[in-house]
C-alpha cells in the first residue's frame, strides 16, 4: 500500500486533496516523497508565514518544546506573556483570548459581541450582521456567520442569529441594522470569498454606522493579519481598528494557534468562567509565534512584503492571460480570462508550484519573506503554465 492508499484508508474523505505527498521543506520550498521539489505560493493557506522551517523559528521551536511542551491555563507561563506583550503592542490592542484556530478566534469573538450586549442591554440585541461571500470558519455558529448557502446545509439546526450584508453595499447595510444588532463581522479583503477587497466607504460605513448605535465591530483578520496585507494588520490601510480582532493561520508561523483581540472596550466582557482552551496559548505555539512576530511586527519587514506584492501584480499584468488581480499585499487573486482556475493549479503542481484558489480565480498567499528570485521562478512556472 503506498501512503496515499494508507491515508485513505483511516483519514475522512472531507478535502478534495492533490496527489502529492509532502515529506519535508526549507524556505520556500517543499519536497514529496519522491524528492520532487516545489515552489509553494500558498504557504501551508497562509500559516507557514515564514516559509518551511525557517532557522530562527526552528530554534525558538525547539528551545521551547525541549523546555516545558505545554502546561494548563491554571498556571502562567512566561513565553505566553512574552508573546501577548509582543502581539499587544502590534495591534494596539488591549487584552488577548489564545485558541488554537481561526474559527475558535472566531467562537470568542462572536461571544465577546454578544456578552457586550447581554451585560448593557438585556436579552436580545444578539443578532450579528456578517457578508455575503464571507468566510468565518467550520464550526457550527462560525458556517452560520459565514455568508454563503453552501455552507448551510445538512448539519440543521445551525447557530441563529446572523444577519448578511452584500460586501460593499452600504445601502444594504444601512436596511438590515435595527435594535436587535450588537456586532458587525468582515474580513478586510474576503480570501476564501475569492480575494475580494472591500471599499474604504463601505469600511467607513461600518465604523460610522457601528459607532452611532453601539454596535461592536468585529474584523475576521486570520487570513489578512500578521503582515500578510504588507500592514501588521489588513485594517491599518484603512486606518481602522475594530472593537475586536481575530488572528490565526500565519500568526505562528505554522503551529495551530487562534487569537481574539479586543480594544478596551471590550476587555471586561469575558470573566472567570466564561471563556476557555485546553490547548489555547501553549507554550511551543507561542514560542513559534514570537518568532513570527520578531520579523512580521517590524516595518521595514513590512515595506518588504509590500513592494514583493507590487512585483507580483507587475509580473502578473505581462500575462497575456491574466484579466486583473485582486487584494492587498502578499494575498493575491487572479481573475483569468478563459483557463479554469483549478485546473491551472493542478499544472501549476505537476511542474513544481503549489498555487492555491479561492472561488474562480488563483490565489497566490506566498510566505512573506518569499525572496525574489524565487518569485522569478514561480512566476515562470506560472507564465507557461497561462500560455
Ligand atoms: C481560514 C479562515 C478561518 C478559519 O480558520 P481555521 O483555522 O480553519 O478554523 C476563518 N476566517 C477566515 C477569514 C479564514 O481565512
Amino acid at each position: 500500500m503506498n501512503t496515499i492508499e494508507k491515508f485513505n484508508e483511516h483519514v475522512m474523505a472531507t478535502y478534495g486533496r492533490y496527489p502529492l505527498v509532502m515529506e519535508s521543506g526549507s524556505d520556500e520550498c517543499a519536497v514529496d516523497e519522491d524528492g520532487k521539489k516545489y515552489i509553494d505560493f500558498g504557504s501551508g493557506i497562509g500559516t507557514n508565514s515564514l516559509g518551511y522551517c525557517n532557522d530562527d523559528w526552528v530554534n525558538a521551536v525547539c528551545d521551547q518544546v525541549k523546555t516545558l511542551q505545554h502546561t494548563s491555563n491554571y498556571y502562567y507561563t512566561k513565553v505566553q506573556a512574552d508573546f501577548a506583550s509582543k502581539l499587544a503592542e502590534a495591534t494596539g490592542m488591549d487584552k488577548i483570548f489564545f485558541g488554537n484556530s481561526g474559527a475558535e478566534a472566531n467562537e470568542c469573538a462572536i461571544k465577546i459581541a454578544r456578552k457586550y450586549s447581554f451585560d448593557k442591554y438585556g436579552k436580545g440585541r444578539h443578532n450579528i450582521i456578517t457578508l455575503v461571500n464571507s468566510f468565518h470558519g467550520r464550526t457550527l455558529t462560525t458556517l452560520s456567520a459565514t455568508g454563503q448557502d453552501v455552507f448551510h446545509n445538512y448539519f440543521f439546526p445551525f447557530t441563529e442569529g446572523f444577519i448578511y450584508v452584500e460586501a460593499n453595499n452600504i445601502e444594504d447595510l444601512k436596511s438590515k441594522i435595527d435594535n436587535t444588532v450588537c456586532a458587525i463581522m468582515f474580513e478586510y479583503v474576503q480570501g476564501e470569498g475569492g480575494v475580494l477587497t472591500l471599499d474604504k466607504e463601505f469600511v467607513d460605513a461600518i465604523y460610522e454606522i457601528a459607532e452611532k448605535n453601539d454596535i461592536l465591530t468585529i474584523s475576521d483578520e486570520v487570513q489578512t493579519g500578521v503582515g500578510r496585507t504588507g500592514k501588521f494588520l489588513a485594517g491599518d490601510n484603512y486606518g481602522k481598528k475594530a472593537d475586536i480582532i481575530t488572528l490565526a493561520k500565519g500568526i505562528a508561523g505554522g503551529l495551530p494557534m487562534g487569537a481574539c483581540l479586543t480594544g478596551k472596550k471590550c476587555s471586561g466582557v469575558l470573566t472567570g468562567g466564561t471563556h476557555g482552551s485546553t490547548f489555547g496559548g501553549n507554550p511551543v505555539c507561542c514560542a513559534g509565534g514570537l518568532a513570527v512576530l520578531n520579523k512580521a511586527a517590524d516595518s521595514d519587514f513590512l515595506d518588504e512584503v509590500v513592494k514583493k506584492g507590487e512585483y507580483f501584480r507587475k509580473k502578473l499584468s505581462e500575462i497575456d492571460e491574466v484579466v486583473s488581480t485582486s487584494g492587498i499585499g502578499l494575498m493575491i487573486g487572479i481573475t483569468l480570462k478563459s483557463k479554469k482556475a483549478g485546473d491551472m493549479a493542478k499544472a501549476a503542481l505537476e511542474k513544481g508550484l503549489l498555487v492555491l484558489t479561492a472561488k474562480d480565480k488563483l490565489r497566490l498567499l506566498p510566505p512573506l519573506t518569499v525572496t525574489y528570485d524565487e518569485i522569478d521562478e514561480g512566476m515562470k512556472i506560472l507564465a507557461e503554465i497561462l500560455a
